[in-house]
């Protein structure tokens, strides 16, 4: 968006550009230097960088081949909505934490990590769906090394199932099919394994390239095997990081608790984290108070490819952000001033609206209570139940405001109203006008368009649990 209003161009130009470039992109992302300068490029522009830029960037040098050693897999589950990869998670979790280690009140951190029956380590990404995955990658992260796309065997593959596998492959991330719910008397595997290879997705047994694993999240059938075929995939990655050097790695989330501060999810991806670190991370920083894993046990230190909580950062930085260790406060300091400097200019200049994928970040720095909504729908009845749902969601700590509901399509003046009164637009089988959807574009106003009343709930019930802070 913010390239777009540089060359004066519209945001949907320089996307589909993008896509014929290969990259997919989204209207938020942060692009790197080389793919600004290409891009510019195809517009006919020249591309400057200023030395503030290099300011904010921490730079990473390059591990030499001897120092790199194997590192443990990070894999994402992913899949249709009740397939089971809450589910799938829970019982992975809840199966798989090592004895002696028990006692501990297990959390949800956002990640966790496992030792398999052959005594390998997997760490998962606890937070399903390909929109959270989405999400990381659009601001730039590279954390899943495997994606699990769960079928359950008593449906079939359902849009879903096709979004998650294409947004897999267009990462690049390698693929480990589940069909799920095989306990179930209904359960019929091979029709699933027929619809895949209707989208190219031919498994292994069928003569394909997939793997693929019947698993039962409810009996526990079928989990091991499915975890060793994680490992196999991911010893064709060759996935190896430098223990030996101060930590790199991604923010998973980020939350404020009453008690604790700010209590941050970070993967460590390479190096090694110890307590009393200065960690750097998007525009906060802070020394490392004390790390804990997701069964609320201390570590003294984590080593790559670990998820740890840890307390101390000053504020909440955005899932997907970059973190580093750094050598001095003062450098951490410095650096994360200067990126919420840039970060305040840049807001102010595109003047940006409440979205969905927002909310998380803006109640865990205390400044949001109430999420407004605009309703347009096609008939008064799903309009009332849509807003009565949403009503519903209201908690203690957020209200949800339905500022207008109408039916008919959505039109520049709804735009004009959520612009004024901060409110993203959910339109329930409508669509917004050629002029309303200009005009969102530009004042950034978020319009989610839904045929399915309880997708548009779950979406917003999600959007509302990021911001909820973590019962430990
Ligand atoms: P998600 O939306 O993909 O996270 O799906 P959930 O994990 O919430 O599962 C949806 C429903 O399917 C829940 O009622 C689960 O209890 C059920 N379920 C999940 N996995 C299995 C399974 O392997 N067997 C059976 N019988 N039910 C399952």
């Amino acid at each position: 968006s913010d390239l777009a209003s540089l060359m004066d161009v519209s945001v949907n130009d320089v996307i589909s550009t993008c896509m014929s470039l290969g990259m997919f992109v989204s209207i938020n992302q942060r692009l790197d230097a080389e793919s600004i300068t290409v891009i510019a490029d195809e517009f006919g522009f020249e591309v400057e960088f200023t030395s503030e830029d290099d300011e904010v960037e921490v730079e990473e040098v390059e591990d030499s081949p001897e120092d790199l050693a194997d590192r443990a897999p990070i894999v994402t589950i992913m899949g249709h909505v009740d397939h089971g990869k809450t589910s799938l998670l829970d019982f992975i979790r809840d199966s798989k934490v090592t004895e002696g280690e028990a006692g501990g009140i297990t959390q949800h951190i956002g990640a966790y990590d496992v030792v398999t029956e052959t005594n390998k380590r997997i760490a998962f990404l606890d937070t399903p769906g390909h929109e959270a995955f989405t999400a990381m990658r659009a601001r730039g992260a590279k954390i899943t090394d495997i994606a699990i796309i769960v079928v359950a065997a008593d449906d079939a593959v359902m849009p879903q199932t096709k979004e998650a596998i294409n947004h897999a492959q267009v990462a690049g991330v390698p693929i480990v099919i589940a069909i799920n719910k095989v306990d179930k008397p209904n359960a019929n595997p091979d029709k699933i394994k027929e619809e895949l290879s209707g989208i190219n997705i031919l498994v292994e047994d069928w003569g394909g390239k997939y793997q693929c694993q019947h698993v039962s999240a409810k009996t526990g059938e079928g989990i091991d095997e499915l975890l060793e075929k994680v490992l196999l995939e991911a010893e064709l990655l060759e996935l190896k990081a430098n223990a030996d050097k101060p930590a790199v790695g991604s923010v998973i989330e980020a939350t404020l608790d009453k008690g604790r501060g700010y209590v941050t999810t970070l993967m460590v991806q390479a190096g090694t984290m110890r307590v009393g670190d200065v960690v750097l991370a998007g525009s906060n920083f802070g020394k490392v108070k004390a790390m804990f894993d997701h069964r609320g046990k201390k570590m003294k230190e984590a080593g790559p490819s670990t998820p740890v909580l840890m307390l101390g950062l000053d504020g909440a930085p955005q899932a997907g952000d970059r973190f580093n260790v750094m050598e001095t406060d003062r450098e951490a300091r410095e650096i994360a001033t200067k990126r919420e400097q840039i970060q305040r200019e840049q807001s102010i200049r595109t003047k940006k609206h409440i979205t969905l994928d927002e909310i998380g970040r803006r109640l865990a720095i205390g400044s949001f209570k109430e999420l407004n909504v605009i309703v347009k729908g096609d008939v008064d009845g799903s309009i009332e139940a849509l807003s009565d749902s949403l009503l519903k969601l209201s908690t203690e700590e957020v209200q949800v405001n339905i500022i207008h509901k109408a039916v008919g399509q959505i039109s520049e003046s709804d735009v004009l109203l959520a612009s004024a009164s901060d409110a993203v637009i959910i339109g329930f089988q409508v669509r917004p006008s050629g002029g309303a959807r200009r005009l969102a574009e530009n004042e950034e106003i978020e319009i989610r368009l839904y045929s399915i009343i309880y997708d548009a709930i779950n979406d917003v019930k999600d959007a509302m649990e990021g911001m909820l802070e973590p019962t430990t």
